[in-house]
């Protein structure tokens, strides 16, 4: 399987962006390619100690198109090289950039399996790309002879996320590589809440599967939301085609400089993953114990899918008190199904009492 055949014929031939610095080699101490302002910022001045907080101060220099630095951190935990490791401003940037490289608008088609992650279809319309659903079965696991069957020789790209969003669950891990092994495009695992399941990750796979595509975030479990950063794995083939693609400077400094300090307090994000695990077991058994919950669904992610018997309007008394969940009543296979975010202790105090008084 060649990874460059599945690109779109004007991304094979298309001569990427050559930044100031990637024209030259060696060492070098005065830059006066880039326009930039050589004086400094002024964010420099307001912030004294942003050296001492590990926070670079030369903000009027454009950041590492590579990111280097930080994906030589991320492999440190992660154990994947940097040569197969893409950054993007979020795993939305993944997404699209995916659709651009690969999929031919009006002619390619991909494949979601709903319900999921929204992303996946508003990012295939903005492109003018066909989606394909087959719907997850009732246990919202993978419906594989009806993959099998919307595949054509234009699907170019198939969407698993596991543990998948809305329902928690993680994907059965043989179904995934069935997939994987038949499948003539990308198979993309968004593994957004890999760090709450028990299931392992296909980052050790790569080297397994040329069309293998990773995602994960700091959005999640790095408590990075803010930030914009996710992560793709893959093979180097595809690697170098998102590279190809991306927004020369796509990741900002900041960005790269806040990443890089999270990532020496991997402890702390060890606890917090342990802590929400454990509120995620104890809140979904409260939850069950409520004369409204009619179903608790199993969560290997950080919320919960609940089956209540009247969605709205636990979701619109909630929101008079000032608690905000997610109504996924109308979702196909959701009937009835609130996604409950894990709180801290005290915000799933707060939110079983309110359920209590209804
Ligand atoms: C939250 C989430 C993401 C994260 O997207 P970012 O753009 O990295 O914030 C990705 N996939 C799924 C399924 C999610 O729920």
């Amino acid at each position: 399987m060649d990874i460059n055949d599945l690109q779109r014929e004007n991304i094979k031939n298309l001569k990427p962006y050559s930044t100031a610095r990637d024209e030259y080699k060696g060492q070098a101490s005065v830059f006066l390619d880039a326009n930039e302002n050589a004086f400094g910022s002024p964010f420099l001045n307001e912030v004294d100690d942003a050296g001492d907080r590990g926070i670079q101060k030369n903000y009027n220099r454009y950041p590492d198109p590579l990111q280097l630095d930080l994906k030589d951190a991320i492999s440190k935990i992660k154990g994947v090289p940097i040569e197969n490791t893409f950054l993007g401003n979020g795993s939305d940037e993944a997404i699209d950039l995916l659709y651009r490289a690969f999929c031919e608008p009006g002619q390619d088609n991909v494949i979601i399996l709903p319900p999921t992650y929204g992303m996946y279809e508003v990012s295939a319309n903005i492109n003018n790309v066909e989606i394909r659903k087959v719907d997850l079965l009732p246990d919202f696991q993978l419906d594989l002879e009806g993959i099998a069957e919307a595949i054509d020789e234009r699907t170019k790209l198939i969407f698993i996320c596991s543990p998948n969003n809305p329902t928690g669950n993680s994907i059965i891990r043989t179904d995934m590589e069935t997939i994987l092994a038949n499948f003539k495009g990308l198979v993309v695992i968004d593994e957004a809440y890999i760090n709450y399941a028990k299931q392992r990750t296909f980052i050790q796979e790569l080297t397994e599967y040329p069309n293998l595509v990773v995602m994960q975030t700091f959005s999640k479990a790095w408590g990075l939301a803010a930030l914009r950063l996710g992560m793709a794995f893959a093979a180097r083939p595809v690697i170098d085609i998102l590279n190809k693609v991306k927004p020369p400077y796509n990741i900002n400094q900041a960005t790269q400089d806040i990443a890089l300090k999270a990532l020496e307090n991997i402890g702390q994000v060890n606890e917090w993953i342990k802590i929400t695990v454990a509120e995620r077991e104890n809140l979904s058994e409260q939850l069950l114990a409520l004369p409204m919950v009619k179903k608790v669904y199993p969560s290997d992610a950080n919320f919960i899918l609940v089956q209540v018997a009247d969605a709205l309007g636990t979701y619109n008394s909630l929101v008079d008190l000032g608690i905000i969940i997610r109504d996924r009543s109308k979702v196909a296979l959701c009937e009835g199904c609130l996604r409950i975010t894990i709180g801290t202790t005290e915000e799933n105090i707060k939110l079983l009492e309110a359920l209590k008084s209804f």
